[in-house]
């Protein structure tokens, strides 16, 4: 059985829809997918529709942003309860931030380029969220960068000219929010230094401590030179070991499929939880 519990869609900063990434998923002979799209959940009943069709089994889940120490954490929730109010409001704090952010990056860039806030919601489209993406998108489509990742590289990144923060909540906040809403918290991607600052991997103690079920040792982006700590900590602390993608179509050079997270820790993360996997 093979699931690639981290993908994303076009509802926050993928190129294909709920549709086309279910779809793909097929294509690619994957059993299922976690659909975990930024701080929304405005996918998955696109996604849904596609399970009997595909055969192709759904996790739904969310990828928050959240911060620890200042430092940008990515943690995946699972199967949690969706009419839950903290993260119901959560996420619609989330979407306002975002985009007060992107408007403000986007005030800074139009000093150096004739870039407007027009041409970054013509990238917006359908999406729930607002992030860099759509930005780097707008200024691949104005000739100011190539592709996403020479936008983010030369324009986008933490340290970069035009990077600014946006609001997240405490990792330990969200990591309970999670559990109290029946669902599981993985933290993603732990060890990719490239994208922004790492956290200490003392930090897994506390994210234990407050509920973490898993970590995504198998991911495309974390650096090979820090697995072996990272999987002896997650071992000790009895943490699970995910591999995902971390899909976004053409937007990353990440294969849908290229890392999956086994079955038998498939089966402990749906114990207990709100909501199911979708199945045929
Ligand atoms: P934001 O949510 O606005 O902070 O943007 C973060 C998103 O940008 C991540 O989820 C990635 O999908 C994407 N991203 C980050 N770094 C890169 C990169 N170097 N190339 C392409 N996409 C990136
Ligand atoms: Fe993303
Ligand atoms: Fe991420
Ligand atoms: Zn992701």
């Amino acid at each position: 059985m093979r699931v690639d519990t981290h993908t994303h869609s076009t509802a926050s900063d993928s190129t294909v829809s709920p549709t086309a990434l279910m779809d793909e998923a097929r294509a690619a002979g994957l059993d299922g997918i976690g659909l975990t799209d930024h701080d929304t959940m405005a996918g998955w009943d696109e996604a849904a529709a596609m399970v009997a069709q595909t055969g192709v089994a759904l996790i739904r889940g969310v990828e928050f942003s959240t911060r620890y120490h200042g430092i940008t954490v990515h943690m995946l929730g699972y199967l949690f309860d969706p009419s839950d109010a903290r993260i119901r409001e959560h996420i619609a704090k989330m979407r306002t931030a975002r985009v007060d952010r992107a408007r403000t990056m986007v005030e800074r860039i139009s000093a150096d380029f004739p870039l407007t806030w027009a041409d970054v919601e013509e990238q917006i489209g359908d999406a729930q969220v607002v992030g860099r993406p759509h930005i780097a998108d707008a200024m691949v489509a104005k000739g100011f960068a190539a592709d996403r990742s020479e936008a983010f590289e030369r324009f986008l990144k933490p340290g970069g000219p035009y990077f600014i923060h946006y609001y997240a909540p405490e990792t330990t906040d969200v990591i309970g929010w999670i559990n109290e809403a029946h669902g599981k918290a993985v933290f993603a991607h732990p060890a990719a230094p490239q994208r922004s600052r790492m956290v200490p991997f003392a930090a897994l103690d506390e994210f234990a401590a407050a509920g973490l079920f898993g970590v995504e040792i198998d991911h495309p982006e974390n650096d090979g030179r820090y697995i072996p700590e990272l999987t002896a900590r997650a071992q000790r602390l009895g943490l699970a070991r995910f591999g995902a993608s971390d899909y976004h179509g053409a937007g990353k050079p990440n294969r849908l499929g290229e890392y999956v997270t086994a079955p038998e820790i498939l089966e402990d993360l749906v114990a207990g939880t709100y909501l199911e996997v979708l199945h045929e």
